[in-house]
Parts: C-alpha cells; sequence; structure tokens
C-alpha cells in the first residue's frame, strides 16, 4: 500500500492532511494506494513556492527550458512500457492502449522543445518614420492544470510541459482516481533537470480545486473533465479574473454514408465505440446511418458481439473495465433507461464477467439500435463501451441533427464521395473532423480544438493555441533618434 506523496517546492513530502482517498485497481477493485486531500497550509505551501520560483523561471534563457523538455522526452521514450505499466494497472487499460496514452503525452513534450520558434513574436520596421514595432510573448505566472482520470499521462502532457516550456511555474492536481501515473511523470521529470519549484503536484478533490480556482496567485486554469465540473471551473475561474480553458464532455457522432466501405467502417466503429471501455472524450458513441449504409447495422452487431473486455495484460482483451463500481453502475442504468425509453438494446453488456477477475468493474458491449433524440442515451455522455445507431434518410438530415447537439468535441464521417466529405467538413459545427478516420485527435502541432459545450474558453490545448494561452503578448513601438532626424511635437495620436 503506498500513501501518494505531494510534491511541493521540489520535494515528494507526505500529507499531514487526515482525508484519504482509496486508490482502486479497477480490475479487482483492490486498494493499490491512498491519495490525500492536501490541507490548506499545503495548497498555500505550494503555491508560494510556485509564485517565488516563477521569478527565477521566468528569466531561464528559452533554449534551456526547451533543453528540459528534450531531455524529459529521451527519459519518457526510455521509459514508457514502465509507465505504461503503471498506468494499465491503474486505469485497466490494456497495454497497448495505456501505451498510446503515453505516447500521445511524449508527442506533446516533443512539441514543447520547440518553445523558441513557438514563442517568437512579430516584427514591422517603419511603421512609421523611423518607427519600429515588434512584439514579444512573456510567461503568465503560476498556471494550475486539473485533470480527470481517463488520459492520467496525456492529459497532463498537454499542460505543464508547455505551460512550463513558456516560463511559467505550473501546480498540477490530477484526478484522484489515478494518480499513480502522474507521480511517474512528475519524478522523471525532476530527473530531466527540471529546477525544484517549477513544478508542484498538490492532490484531492473539489476543496483543493476551489482554492487554485480562487487563489490571486493563480493566473491561468487549465482543466480536463466533465461537463458540470468543466461549468463551474470556467465560470468560477473567469469570476476571480483567470484565463480559463476547459475542456468538457463530449457525445461524438460518426456519419456513415451508404458509398464508403463496409468493413472499414465497422472495424472503425468498433474500436473507437468500445476502446478504452468508451472512457473517451473523443469516443464515437453515436453511428448515424444514413439510407442503404442501415443494412450494415447487424455486422456491426456480430463485429462488437466478437470483442470481450479483460485484464490490462491479456492479449486477446479488446478493452479494459470501467474505472470504478459507480462507472459501471451508472453506464448499466443508463442502458436499462434506453432500453426502457424504446431503443432497441441488439447486444447488452450488462453483467458482463471475466475468468479470474470476478470483482472487476466489467460491461460488456453494448449496441442500440432505433435511438431518437429525445432518449437519455442520446442526449447523456454515457463515457462506457455502449454504441447508439440512429437511422437517417440523408447527409442533409445526418448533419442538421449532429448540429443540433449541445456537444462539440469529435465526428467524423465515412464515406469515398469527395462532394459529402467535402461538405460536411464545411457545415458541422464540431470542432474536430475526420474523414475516414474515427478518432480524429490532432497531433500537438495543431490544437486539440473542441467546440459548444465541449469546451469553455478559446485558446485551446497544446499547439500554437496553448503557447498564446500561458503567454502575455507585449508590443514594443521603438524610436531611436540619431542627429539627422527632426522631431516636432505631436498633438495627435498618429505616428508620423
Ligand atoms: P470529472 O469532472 O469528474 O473530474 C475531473 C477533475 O475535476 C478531477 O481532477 C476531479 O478531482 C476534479 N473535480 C471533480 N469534481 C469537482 C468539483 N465538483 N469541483 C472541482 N473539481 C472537481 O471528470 P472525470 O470523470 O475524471 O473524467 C471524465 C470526463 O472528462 C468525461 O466527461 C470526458 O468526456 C471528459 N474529458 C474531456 C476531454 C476533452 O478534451 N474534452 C478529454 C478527456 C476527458
Amino acid at each position: 500500500m503506498k500513501n501518494v506523496p505531494l510534491y511541493i517546492a521540489g520535494e515528494f513530502v507526505q500529507s499531514q492532511t487526515d482525508k484519504w482517498i482509496d486508490v482502486t485497481n479497477p480490475a479487482t477493485n483492490e486498494v493499490i494506494a491512498k491519495v490525500p486531500c492536501a490541507t490548506d497550509d499545503e495548497m498555500q505551501r505550494a503555491i508560494a513556492n510556485a509564485s517565488e520560483t516563477f521569478k527565477s523561471w521566468k528569466e531561464t534563457p528559452v533554449s534551456e527550458r526547451a533543453r528540459v523538455m528534450m531531455r524529459y522526452q529521451a527519459l519518457l521514450k526510455e521509459h514508457h512500457d514502465e509507465i505504461a505499466e503503471i498506468l494499465a494497472q491503474e486505469t485497466g487499460k490494456t497495454f497497448e492502449d495505456a501505451k498510446g496514452d503515453v505516447w500521445r503525452g511524449i508527442e506533446v513534450v516533443e512539441h514543447a522543445a520547440n518553445i523558441p520558434s513557438l514563442m517568437m513574436g512579430e516584427t514591422v520596421e517603419n511603421v512609421a518614420r523611423e518607427i519600429d514595432t515588434y512584439s514579444y510573448t512573456q510567461p503568465l505566472g503560476v498556471c494550475a492544470g486539473i485533470t480527470p482520470f481517463n488520459f492520467p499521462a496525456m492529459i497532463p502532457l498537454w499542460m505543464f510541459p508547455v505551460a512550463i516550456a513558456c516560463g511559467n511555474t505550473f501546480i498540477l492536481k490530477p484526478s484522484e482516481q489515478d494518480p499513480l501515473t502522474p507521480t511517474r511523470l512528475v519524478e522523471l521529470f525532476e530527473q530531466a533537470g527540471a529546477p525544484k519549484g517549477v513544478l508542484q503536484v498538490v492532490h484531492g478533490a473539489k476543496d483543493q480545486v476551489d482554492t487554485l480556482l480562487t487563489d490571486p496567485a493563480i493566473k491561468a486554469v487549465s482543466f480536463v473533465g466533465s461537463v458540470p465540473v468543466g461549468r463551474y471551473i470556467y465560470e468560477t475561474g473567469t469570476k476571480n479574473m483567470k484565463r480559463v480553458q476547459s475542456f468538457a464532455g463530449a457525445k461524438n457522432h460518426m456519419v456513415v454514408m451508404p458509398d464508403a466501405d463496409k468493413q472499414q467502417v465497422i472495424n472503425a466503429l468498433v474500436g473507437a465505440s468500445v476502446g478504452a471501455a468508451g472512457q473517451r472524450c473523443m469516443a464515437i458513441s453515436v453511428a448515424v446511418f444514413v439510407g442503404a449504409a442501415q443494412e450494415w447495422i447487424p455486422e456491426v452487431k456480430d463485429a462488437l458481439a466478437k470483442v470481450r473486455p479483460g485484464g490490462w495484460n491479456d492479449k486477446e482483451a479488446a478493452y479494459g473495465p470501467l474505472i470504478s463500481p459507480q462507472a459501471k453502475d451508472r453506464v448499466e442504468s443508463l442502458i436499462a433507461t434506453g432500453e426502457g425509453q424504446g431503443a432497441k438494446l441488439l447486444l447488452d453488456g450488462r453483467g458482463c464477467t471475466v475468468d479470474g477477475l470476478p470483482d472487476g468493474n466489467w460491461v460488456g458491449p453494448t449496441l442500440f439500435a432505433g435511438v431518437t433524440p429525445e432518449m437519455d442515451v442520446y442526449k447523456e455522455e454515457i463515457f462506457g463501451p455502449v454504441l447508439c445507431c440512429m437511422e437517417v434518410d440523408s447527409l442533409g438530415e445526418a448533419i442538421e441533427l449532429i448540429n443540433n447537439s449541445p456537444y462539440g468535441n469529435g465526428t467524423s464521417i465515412f464515406t469515398n464521395c469527395g462532394g459529402s466529405a467535402r461538405r460536411y467538413q464545411h457545415e458541422i459545427e464540431v470542432g474536430q473532423v475526420g474523414i475516414n478516420i474515427p478518432v480524429p485527435v490532432p497531433l500537438p502541432f495543431f490544437s486539440f480544438t473542441g467546440w459548444k459545450g465541449s469546451f469553455y474558453g478559446d485558446q485551446h490545448a497544446y499547439g500554437k493555441q496553448a503557447v498564446r494561452f500561458y503567454t502575455e503578448t507585449k508590443t514594443i513601438t521603438s524610436r531611436w533618434f540619431h542627429s539627422e532626424m527632426e522631431v516636432d511635437a505631436n498633438f495627435s495620436i498618429n505616428l508620423r
């Protein structure tokens, strides 16, 4: 049994709190660690030290900051499988999927190593006679990140490497459900030569988050998690005059056109709907079959019926357990509601068991057809291995349905028609679109651009937008006098 430490002022320390939360292995529900709810004093020490460290870190040359990221990238790669194993045990993800979680985070660190070019400002000479204007990007100060359970490597790595490379200091509050992976990430960050105090880690839940949202020393907050909490974070953070980027829940649709390749569609739907037990913000949870494509639903059912969940190191398992018994109960109760509200339950994953792991939070692949927009299985983010099929007559109808959804994280269309694909990418009101790609998560040189109820804020994660989020722009207009220059008094605001 491990008590997860806090990381304050460059030291791993045991919390003095009397409030601890169990961390469990979701495949067995055994308690594998305990995570503290940091005390007020510990929160204040982390914030004070991050503020103090900012004074020296922001003066550290940008190339030195970049080199920390280069060493960090190398260390993460060296320890890739070991981190993935920790991750798989505390999330239940299969080993392959856990490796993907780590790898997508490493790619962000690679991107952060390019910080000198990413922070470059703009210049124009002679904006007026002998006057030049140029801009710099400067760090904000102490930034904070609050992360969800479902990507305990990738999502912390969306945040602190970019913020810190920009010259900020950072306080991370990882999910209390799987804090062991972020702890390992932080140990390696220290090993990469990050100065003490540049990164702090506090643990806990709402009380600790509230401190980060209200303390005036925190200048910017990055959040990823569920819709109600995401709204709360955005409203509270901005009310306290902070910059906030808040990534929230989703309901992602895949449109299946009758001219698509049937086998590609089936493969894509199976992986994108039940992969990671459907616990991905970019999971495909709704398939919209257009016209004759509806005839393929029985084959989707056959394909889904062949996959099964299992332990993280079971090579035959397609996915793992849900994160907690509560998450499993919620998904099972939504399945019951879907059936009660008249959706056709073609495949029922309730009551799923896995040999040798009788106590895990298992839900088998589940398929509904005949789903309509009023049903709860459509309106709610189920966050389980459940695929809802909807049937429409035309692409226009599919677009209208999806544009009426309050969410806008990701979507995809499967088609062999360029005209349909072009129309879809243009008209759809969703921030990340895949064309014959089921889960279109952009690589870090772009940004992760959810829309509508899936994102509150304006600058998104990683890419150029993250650098803008974590910096201020300073614009300098300068004139140097010399002997041949004539300058009169100027009573207007024009630069002459
Ligand atoms: P969650 O909202 O329950 O928790 C996220 C974080 O917020 C955790 O660190 C938690 O401790 C904290 N938190 C929880 N309740 C809080 C409260 N009342 N006040 C303040 N802080 C609180 O989310 P989760 O269950 O860990 O993650 C799953 C959700 O995250 C899903 O909805 C998923 O779609 C979403 N998600 C979104 C994206 C995206 O990019 N849009 C990516 C991954 C996950």
